[in-house]
């Protein structure tokens, strides 16, 4: 038998695809394309197919790197960060639709389609409060739509889209979603045709989708950590009637290097700790804790972990350890256990690209 190696993450595809397939099917009823951002997972390609066999209408990643990766499953790509002036060609050779806010950037487009013989699609995005990309000024981006429809003959105008819920932590709200659309209108207004694109953000708009409130005029979503992990809504907006999502869709497994009891309040005068944070901690008498192998150097942060198990918690991390309150356990927890974890975005993003994570397919 292979012998395995930990810490190792399982991804079990035909969840992955369930929530993908029960996503697009809402999407779509209510009108919606559906991007599918591939970023988070690194665009392994095993998982990027669930994307396209569960319903997505296009591929989505921030790196150009990823989009030449899945280029060959037939699906439209799109470059979902406003692309550097420095990589225009290459967005050109490999994207087919990208989210823009600049002018030069869009002239620099047009060049590179007219070397390359080639036509690109773009969406120009709207700053709608989140303080992230877009025009700020609506005017400037009507300017900036009407210069592609009239002046950039080989880029087409898409449509327009916003991003929210992001740097500003700003909630897609009907009213967002409305001024969104009374800028489409604007836009189509200007240019005298209709937009193929009005793209209403990312996972976080498709609580409107799921809610029946989505406004007609938004008929494209970009979305990625909804269908691969759903912890947001279930763990930071209270969402309780969204069961059609699993949140299984991974598990991290890590391996027990450690099971003692200690004082949960550290000995001695307290400093900053490795990471030069001042940390407060709860005196809780002794109790017995674990240290699982899998650390900082391969997801960032562990805080967010959820064990599988009833009774272990999370009380911090290392480069490279966990360390877990164990005492509520029913059962004893040994050196060379394997214990289950449920993870959220921030985890899968380091863990799908870490060296030493074995990524193992169900
Ligand atoms: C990452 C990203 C998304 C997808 O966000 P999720 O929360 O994973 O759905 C959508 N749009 C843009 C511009 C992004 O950068």
């Amino acid at each position: 038998m292979e012998k395995k190696s930990y810490p190792r993450l399982l991804c079990d595809l035909g969840l992955l695809r369930q929530n993908v397939t029960q996503v697009t099917r809402r999407c779509h009823d209510s009108g919606i394309k559906v991007a599918g951002v591939v970023k988070g997972i690194n665009a392994r390609e095993p998982m990027v197919e669930q994307f396209a066999k569960g319903g997505c209408d296009q591929l989505a990643s921030s790196r150009l790197s990823q989009l030449e990766t899945f280029a060959s499953l037939g699906l439209p790509t799109m470059l979902i960060r406003v692309p550097m002036l420095s990589e225009v060609e290459e967005l050109v050779r490999l994207a087919d639709y990208s989210l823009q806010s600049d002018l030069a950037v869009l002239d620099a487009i047009e060049e590179a389609c007219n070397h390359q013989g080639k036509i690109h699609k773009v969406v120009l995005m709207a700053d709608l409060g989140d303080l992230r990309e877009g025009w700020w000024d609506k005017e400037e981006l009507l300017q900036a739509a009407l210069h592609v429809e009239r002046e950039l003959p080989h880029v087409v105008l898409a449509g327009i889209g916003t991003n929210l819920g992001c740097y500003g932590a700003i909630k897609p709200t009907v009213e967002k979603m409305e001024e969104l659309s009374a800028l489409a209108e604007r836009v189509e207004k200007t240019i005298g045709r209709e937009l193929e694109i009005v793209s209403g953000g990312a996972t976080t708009s498709f609580l409107l989708v799921h809610q029946h409130k989505m406004p007609k005029k938004i008929n494209h979503l970009r979305i990625g950590e909804g269908v691969l992990l759903c912890y947001d809504f279930k763990h930071e907006w209270g969402v309780t009637d969204i069961e059609y999502l699993s949140s299984h869709v991974f598990t991290l497994q890590a391996e027990v290097v450690e099971c003692r009891a200690k004082p949960s309040y550290p000995v001695g005068e307290i400093f900053v700790d490795a990471f030069g944070n001042r940390p407060t901690y709860e005196d809780r008498g002794v109790r017995c804790r674990a240290l699982v192998g899998v650390g900082k150097l391969d997801m960032g942060s562990s805080a967010r972990l959820i064990a599988r198990e009833k009774g272990i918690t999370h009380l911090g991390g290392a480069s490279d350890l966990t360390i877990l309150d164990v005492e509520d356990c029913p059962r004893e927890v040994k050196v060379g256990d394997i214990l289950e974890f449920d993870i959220s975005y921030s985890e899968v993003v380091f863990l799908t690209s870490a060296a030493d994570v074995t990524v193992e397919y169900l």
